[in-house]
C-alpha cells in the first residue's frame, strides 16, 4: 500500500483499473478483493485524513485507544464475513455488555432474566420470567413492540415497564421520536431477551474486538502492492457524473468506480438532502482507573446524552490511573456543512428520495454505490462487509 495526503500533480486516473471512494469497510473490502482476485490496480480517495471510516480508532493524549466516531463492537452471524475479516486481525474474546441506568439502578440491556428481578423484585421477577418463558420459549429474543401486543395483564406490565424505562426516553433522545414512530427494525435491534445471557449481542457466534484495533485491521487489509490510498481528497474535486458517464479529471473514466459516500451530496442535493441523525461525541479523560463497570451504560430515563462508553473496558487496555469516557448527544444532521451523517432515518419518504438519486446512477454501469451512506441503510460493520463482498463477487464475475 502507498498512502499519501492529497493527489500528486501527475495523478493519472487512467493508470488505475478501479477508483474507490472512501476507505471505510465498504471501500476497503472491495479494494482488497479486486486487487487480489483481478490484479486490479486500485486508487482509493478518502476525504478524511485517515483510513477505516467510522471504525477509526487512535490513541488519545492520555495514551488510551478510543473510537473517534462512536463505540464499535464487532459481532456477526456471518461466517464468510468473519473469515474474510479474520485474515487481517486476531480478535479478543471481549463480549459486549450494556447496563441501563434506570433511576440509579443498573440493569442489563437487552432486558433479561436478571433485569426482571432487579426491576420487579426477586419473587415477582421470577414469576414474570416463567411466564415469558412459557409464552415465547427459553433463550428467545422478543422485540418490545411484539411484547406490547400481548393482551395478558402481567405481560403487559412487563411490556409497559420496559417500554417506559428502556426504550421511550432513550429513543426520544436518539431519534427525536417515540418507538412507535420509527422503523420497527430499529427497536428490533435490541430485543427483550428471555434468558440469562447478559451480552448486548446474545447468541452472536463471533464477537470481540480486533486485537490491535480497527485502524490496524484496515492497515492490514489495505496493505497490498496494487492499492494506493490518497487521503484528504474529496472525490468531488476530480469526479462528476453525467447522464451517460463518470467523468474523472475531466474525461470519461473507463474503470470501475466503487462509491461509498452519500449520493445526494454527489448531485449537490438537487432533489433535496437525505435526512440523517448526527451525534456529538464528547470525550473526557478522568484521573481514575475505572469509571463504570461495563463498556457502555445507557441512560434510558435521565440525562440528555444517550450513553457513556468507557473504552478501556472494551479494549482491555491497561493504563493505570487514567480512563477515557465518551458521552453521545444525538441531534438532527445539517447537510452540506461538514457534519457527519451517522444514522439514516428509515422512513418511506426518505427511501423514495434516496431512490430518486439511485435511479440516476443506475444507467452508469461502472458506478457502484455500496455501504452505509451510499445504500442509505442502517448497516452494522458485518452487514457492510457482506454487501461489499457481494458487490466484489459481481465485479469479479463480470471481468
Ligand atoms: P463509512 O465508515 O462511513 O466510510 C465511508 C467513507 O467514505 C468515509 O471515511 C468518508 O469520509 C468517505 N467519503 C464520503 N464521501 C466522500 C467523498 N466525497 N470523497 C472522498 N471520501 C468520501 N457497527 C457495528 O458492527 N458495531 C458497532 O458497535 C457499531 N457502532 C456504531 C456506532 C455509531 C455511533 C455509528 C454511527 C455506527 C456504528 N456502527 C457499528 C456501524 C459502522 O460504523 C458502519 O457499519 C461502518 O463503519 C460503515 O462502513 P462504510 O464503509 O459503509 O461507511
Ligand atoms: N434503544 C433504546 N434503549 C436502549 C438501547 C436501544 O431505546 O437502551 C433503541 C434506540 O431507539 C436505539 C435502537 O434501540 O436507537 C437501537 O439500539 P442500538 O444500540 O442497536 O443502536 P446503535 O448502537 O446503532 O446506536
Amino acid at each position: 500500500m502507498n498512502i499519501a495526503h492529497g493527489l500528486p500533480d501527475n495523478f493519472n486516473a487512467d493508470s488505475y483499473d478501479v477508483l474507490v471512494v472512501g476507505a471505510g469497510y465498504a471501500g476497503a473490502v472491495c479494494a482488497r478483493r479486486l486487487a487480489e482476485a483481478l490484479n486490479f490496480k486500485v486508487c482509493i480517495v478518502e476525504r478524511r485524513d485517515h483510513i477505516a471510516g467510522n471504525a477509526y480508532d487512535y490513541e488519545d493524549e492520555a495514551g488510551i485507544l478510543v473510537h473517534k466516531y462512536g463505540p464499535h463492537i464487532y459481532h456477526t452471524y456471518n461466517d464468510r464475513v468473519h473469515d474474510f475479516l479474520s485474515r487481517f486481525t486476531e480478535w479478543t474474546d471481549y463480549q459486549h455488555k450494556v447496563l441501563a441506568n434506570i433511576h440509579g439502578t443498573l440493569m442489563p440491556v437487552p432486558f433479561n432474566h436478571q433485569s426482571l428481578k432487579l426491576a420487579f423484585g426477586e419473587e415477582k421477577g421470577e414469576h414474570l420470567y416463567r411466564k415469558l418463558v412459557a409464552t415465547f420459549g427459553q433463550d428467545k429474543k422478543v422485540p418490545i413492540l411484539e411484547l406490547r401486543e400481548k393482551n395478558d395483564p402481567e405481560l403487559a406490565e412487563v411490556a409497559d415497564y420496559v417500554y417506559e424505562n428502556v426504550f421511550l426516553h432513550y429513543t426520544m433522545k436518539q431519534w427525536g421520536k417515540t418507538p412507535d414512530q420509527i422503523d420497527p427494525a430499529v427497536m428490533g435491534r435490541v430485543p427483550v431477551f428471555v434468558g440469562d445471557d447478559d451480552r448486548y449481542f446474545p447468541q452472536a457466534p463471533h464477537q470481540g474486538m480486533p486485537k490491535d484495533g480497527y485502524t490496524k485491521l484496515f492497515e492490514n487489509m489495505l496493505n497490498h502492492d496494487l492499492i494506493d490510498v490518497f487521503l484528504d481528497v474529496d472525490v468531488r474535486s476530480i469526479m462528476q457524473l453525467t447522464d451517460t458517464s463518470v467523468m474523472v479529471c475531466g474525461k470519461p473514466y473507463g474503470g470501475e468506480v466503487i462509491y461509498t459516500g452519500a449520493l445526494d451530496e454527489l448531485f449537490g442535493f438537487d432533489e433535496g438532502p437525505l435526512p440523517y441523525r448526527t451525534v456529538d461525541m464528547v470525550f473526557e479523560t478522568l484521573p481514575e482507573d475505572q469509571f463504570q463497570p461495563v463498556g457502555t451504560v445507557n441512560y434510558t430515563v435521565s440525562e440528555n446524552f444517550t450513553r457513556i462508553t468507557e473504552f478501556k473496558n472494551m479494549t482491555g487496555q491497561v493504563v493505570p490511573g487514567k480512563t477515557t469516557i465518551m458521552r453521545e448527544y444525538s441531534r438532527t444532521y445539517l447537510p452540506g456543512v461538514g457534519e457527519t451523517p451517522y444514522y439514516v432515518i428509515n422512513e418511506p419518504e426518505n427511501i423514495e428520495l434516496y431512490h430518486g438519486y439511485r435511479d440516476r446512477v443506475a444507467k452508469l454501469v461502472n458506478f457502484h454505490p455500496v455501504g452505509r451512506l451510499a445504500e442509505y441503510r442502517y448497516y452494522d460493520m458485518d452487514g457492510v462487509t457482506a454487501s461489499a463482498l457481494e458487490l466484489s463477487d459481481e465485479i469479479i464475475a463480470h471481468h
